[in-house]
């Protein structure tokens, strides 16, 4: 319990803002939760992410108690990286994959976030459904100390103005899409995200997960606009998106569809076809009144799904924030406070935005050297996998050529003296 009781409003009930609202009110703070759906209707609704998250967020979740899932979510045990070979088709240029030191999971956010919601009004917390306005946030900020708006991609984050330096593109680099299957045949000898990259075509992973009906699969198509992948504009049935999935790997990735020979949709609404642009903006809003409103997760921070940060990096902001008003004290949230906040986060989130944004752009010749050495090299490949769970681990490597050589140096020159020795 907090001696001092703070009064804050949460706008948005995601994996950034829910996990904020039931910390602070496990510490006496009096809570106002803003969501414009309920949990009924988020439960039989579409699916919205593919929530891969890693260690270090699962981590944060258990340290509040937020960790309902773990025994019945299936483990991700590993990362893989297949590049299909450009001329011989069902041939892979590029094939590893290496264990995480600790599991990543899963879970569905139709099940997480209307629990979490109805833990949340069953502790007392205030739980206001409503799709907030520019009105609606002159009201919340005027009766509480803090308005924090998590409200992901919706349309009210556009009062947070973009950060056109942080930001580096002004486009969607991909045409997403997601399909939840069961019946899937699993890897062996362990669980992983199996990354695809087709070089200029787009990207494919699938790894398994929990979802309203049990495990299942979660396909992640990320496609190139313009390209072959960029394929769901016509595609109007659940069936067609199926249809849709399972040629995309019979053309491109044969081993993948070889796994998907009886599959099913989860269900009618484990789809999801959409794009958006990665964007960063100003963590502070300034409403007309002259009020000020902070940003949380994805309204101020968004990235391509392509290296599944967005849970991790709205489960490590809400951290960051959680911790920064606890050490506030009685002290007002004031601007600065609000971008010395935001500022924490970024310390460590611009090496997730930057290793992302280097993922969308052809990759520069060091890169493939790296990505092809893994698959001589297993410490290197074990290295590539397990800093997915700690992005900044990448750097200076993943950027600077130099550094990189080194580092593949490093490895194979530890490798071979293993092997001289054994
Ligand atoms: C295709 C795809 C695949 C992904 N895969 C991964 C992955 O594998 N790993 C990973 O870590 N991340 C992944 N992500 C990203 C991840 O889901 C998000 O980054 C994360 O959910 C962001 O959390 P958040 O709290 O900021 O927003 P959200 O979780 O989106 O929550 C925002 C909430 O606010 C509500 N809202 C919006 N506007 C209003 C309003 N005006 N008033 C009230 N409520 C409002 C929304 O309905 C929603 O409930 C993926 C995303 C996509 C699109």
């Amino acid at each position: 319990m907090s001696t001092t009781k703070r009064k804050v409003a949460i706008v948005g009930a995601g994996q950034s803002g829910l996990p904020l609202a039931l910390a602070l009110q496990a510490r006496g703070d009096e809570v106002t939760l803003l969501s414009n759906r309920s949990p009924d209707e988020i439960r039989r609704g579409k699916v919205m992410s593919s929530q891969c998250m890693f260690d270090a967020a699962l981590q944060i979740e258990r340290q509040h108690g937020l960790n309902q899932w773990e025994h019945l979510c299936p483990p991700v045990q590993g990362i893989g990286l297949t590049v299909p070979h450009p001329e011989q088709r069902g041939a892979r240029l590029i094939d590893w994959a290496a264990r995480l030191d600790r599991d990543a999971q899963a879970v569905d956010q139709r099940i997480k976030m209307p629990a979490w919601m109805e833990l949340f009004v069953q502790r007392g917390g205030k739980l206001v459904l409503k799709d907030a306005g520019i009105e609606d946030l002159e009201q919340l900020a005027e009766q509480h100390e803090l308005t924090v708006v998590s409200a992901g991609k919706g349309e009210i984050v556009k009062l947070f103005e973009r950060d056109p330096v942080r930001s580096a593109f002004a486009q969607p680099m991909r045409a997403l899409a997601l399909t939840y299957v069961k019946g899937m045949t699993p890897r062996t000898p362990f669980s992983r995200v199996c990354f695809n990259l087709i070089p200029g075509v787009g990207e494919y992973f699938v790894f398994p997960a929990l979802t309203t009906s049990g495990p299942c699969e979660i396909m992640v198509f990320e496609g190139v606009p313009g390209g072959p992948m960029d394929c769901w504009g016509e595609v109007k049935t659940p069936e067609q998106h199926l249809k849709q999935s399972l040629a995309i790997l019979d053309t491109y990735l044969p081993w993948e569809a070889e796994r998907c020979r009886h599959v099913e949709l989860s269900d009618d609404n484990g789809i999801l076809a959409g794009r958006f642009a990665p964007t960063i903006r100003r963590p502070v809003g300034r409403l007309p009144s002259g009020r000020i409103v902070l940003g949380l997760g994805d309204a101020v921070c968004v990235n391509d799904p392509i290296t599944g940060q967005g849970s991790n990096n709205a489960t490590k902001a809400f951290q960051v924030l959680f911790n920064s008003i606890v050490a506030r004290g009685a002290a007002p949230f004031d601007e600065a406070w609000m971008n010395a906040s935001f500022e924490l986060f970024w310390d460590y989130a611009q090496h997730v935005v930057r290793w992302t944004n280097s993922l969308l752009t052809p990759p520069p010749p060091h890169l493939l050297n790296l990505l092809g050495a893994a698959g001589q090299c297993p410490s290197l490949a074990g290295v590539i996998a397990n800093n997915f769970n700690h992005p900044p681990a990448y750097f200076p490597w993943w950027t600077d050529p130099e550094a990189c050589d080194r580092l593949i140096g490093d490895h194979m020159a530890r490798q071979a003296a293993a092997g001289v020795a054994a």
